[in-house]
C-alpha cells in the first residue's frame, strides 16, 4: 500500500511530498539498540525475554564482544499454553535472581520484551515491578520492547530512555537552568561536546543516558533538552511530561549541523554571537577543511538510502549541502515531522522522500535509477552488490562516532570509502 502525503517544508520554496509505503520490510528490530546502550550505561544489564532467535540476533549482532563480560543475554521462552504462564513468570524471576546474584555489579536491569507469542502473553512491566520490589534499592528493575512487531533498529533505544525517563530525580521549578543532551553518543564524542558547551558559556551540562544509572540527571520545569539523535520520539514525550523543554535544532551531523545545534543551545541560555564565535570557529574551520579531500570524491555522486536507522534524513542534509552529493531517494522507516521540522527545511528542493517501505517497489525503483551508491541494511547490501550496485552498511553510521566537528570528516569517509573500492575494483577488472 502506498500513499503521497505532502509535508510543509519551512524554507517556503518547496513542498516535499513523502512516500508512504506500508509493506514488507527490511529493518533490524529494536533489540540491535543493546549493542550500544549496554556500552553507554555501564552498571546496567539487558536481559532479553526472548527466543532462541533473539539470541541469535543478539550475539550475531554484538560479534566477538559476547567473549567479554556481557552485560546482556537472552531468557529463551520455549512455548507454552496459557496455563503455562505462570511458570513462565516463575522461571523468569529464578533466571533474574541467577543472574543478580552472580552479578553483584549489575543496579540497573532492563527486561526487553521480543515478538514470540510466549512473551508477548507475559506483562513484563509487572514482573518489572515486582522484581524491582525485590531487589530495591540494590538494583532497578525496568522493561521496554525491542519487539521488530513494534520497533525497528534504533527505536530500542528511544524504548530504553522513554522507559528511564520517568525514574530521573525530579528538579525543582527554583533550580537553576540545566542542559540536557539527550540520546547515546561514544564517551569521546560526549567528552567533546562537553568541552565545547563549556567553553560557549553554558551552565550545567549533562548527558541522559548517563554513564551509570547511580548518576541519573535530574529533570524539570527548568530543564531544557537538545536531542543528540533524531529517533526518539518517545523519549522527547517522557522528558516533556517531567516538565522538560526541548530546544528545537536541526542534528550535529557535519560543520553546519553540529554548529546549528550548538548555536540552539547557545540561544536558549541567552548566549551572545561573539562568545559562540570564540569558542566554536577554531573547531569550525579545522572540521571545514577536513572535509574538503572528501568533496572531491563525493561530489555530484548520486546517493540513495532505504530505511533503516532513521539518520538518513539528517545525513542525505550532510551530504547534499556540505558534500555536494545528489539525493535520489531519501528512506526513512518513519518520520517524525516535529523533531525533523529544522531539517526537513534545509534538504535540497524537490528531495524525494519515503516513510515506511514495500521493500520490493523500493528495490525497483533503485535498480532503475542505478545510484552510485546505496544506503541500506545488511540483509540488501549482498544483493545489490552483486548485481553491481556500490553500497555502505547503514548499521555502521550508528556505531560509529560520527557526531561533531571532530567527526565530520570520518563521517564523509564512511561514505567516499565504499566509492574508492568499487572505482579500484572496476581498475583492476579492466586491466585483466
Ligand atoms: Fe526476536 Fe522479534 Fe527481533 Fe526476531 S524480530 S530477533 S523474534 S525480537
Amino acid at each position: 500500500m502506498s500513499a503521497v502525503i505532502p509535508i510543509l517544508n519551512d524554507s517556503g520554496c518547496a513542498d516535499l511530498p513523502v512516500l508512504r509505503e506500508r509493506g514488507q520490510r527490511e529493518v533490524f528490530c529494536g533489540l540491535t539498540g543493546i549493542i550500544w546502550l549496554h556500552r553507554k550505561i555501564q552498571d546496567a544489564f539487558f536481559l532479553v525475554v526472548g527466543s532462541r532467535t533473539c539470541a541469535h540476533l543478539i550475539q550475531s549482532a554484538a560479534g566477538v564482544m559476547i567473549f567479554a563480560e556481557p552485560r546482556f543475554a537472552t531468557a529463551i521462552i520455549d512455548e507454552r499454553d496459557l496455563a503455562g504462564l505462570a511458570d513462565a513468570n516463575e522461571e523468569l524471576d529464578r533466571v533474574v535472581r541467577r543472574l543478580l546474584e552472580r552479578r553483584p555489579d549489575i543496579r540497573m536491569l532492563f527486561l526487553v520484551g521480543s515478538c514470540p507469542s510466549e512473551v508477548i502473553k507475559l506483562d513484563l512491566s509487572r514482573a518489572a515491578q515486582r522484581l524491582s520490589n525485590e531487589f530495591l534499592p540494590q538494583v532497578r528493575v525496568l522493561n521496554y520492547s525491542g519487539s521488530g512487531i513494534e520497533t525497528t533498529f534504533t527505536q530500542g533505544e528511544d524504548a530504553c530512555l522513554a522507559a528511564l525517563a520517568p525514574q530521573l530525580p525530579a528538579a525543582g521549578a527554583n533550580d537553576p537552568a540545566s542542559l540536557l543532551i539527550v540520546g547515546c553518543l561514544p564517551d569521546v564524542v560526549e567528552d567533546q561536546f562537553a568541552r565545547l558547551l563549556a567553553e560557549i558559556g553554558l551552565p550545567q551540562v549533562r548527558f541522559f543516558p548517563p554513564r551509570s544509572s547511580r548518576a541519573l540527571p535530574p529533570v524539570g520545569p527548568n530543564t531544557r533538552f537538545l536531542l543528540a539523535q533524531p529517533f526518539l520520539g518517545d523519549t522527547t514525550r517522557a522528558l516533556e511530561l517531567r516538565g522538560a523543554h526541548r530546544i528545537a535544532a536541526p542534528f550535529p551531523f557535519g560543520v553546519e549541523g553540529t554548529t546549528a545545534w550548538l548555536k540552539a543551545a547557545a540561544d536558549a541560555f541567552g548566549i551572545g554571537a561573539d562568545a559562540f564565535e570564540r569558542a566554536t570557529a577554531a573547531a569550525r574551520e579545522r572540521a571545514t577543511k577536513s572535509l574538503q579531500r572528501h568533496r572531491a570524491q563525493l561530489q555530484d555522486k548520486r546517493i540513495f538510502f532505504f530505511p533503516d536507522s532513521q539518520l538518513e534524513i539528517p545525513l542525505a542534509r550532510f551530504l547534499s549541502r556540505e558534500l555536494g552529493m545528489q539525493l535520489e531517494e531519501v528512506g526513512t522507516p518513519y518520520l517524525h515531522r516535529e523533531l525533523l521540522r529544522q531539517e526537513l527545511a534545509l534538504l535540497p528542493p524537490g528531495t524525494s522522500l519515503s516513510e515506511g517501505q514495500d521493500v520490493e517497489k523500493q528495490l525497483d525503483r533503485c535498480r532503475a535509477l542505478a545510484p552510485d551508491i546505496v544506503v541500506c541494511g545488511l540483509g540488501l547490501a549482498n544483493p545489490l552488490e552483486a548485481e553491481g550496485l556500490t553500497t555502505k552498511w547503514a548499521i555502521e553510521l550508528v556505531f560509529s562516532p560520527v557526531h561533531g566537528y571532530e567527526q565530520a570528516a570520518d563521517l564523509a569517509e564512511l561514505f567516499a570509502r565504499p566509492l574508492l573500492r568499487r572505482a579500484k575494483l572496476t581498475r583492476e577488472l579492466a586491466c585483466n
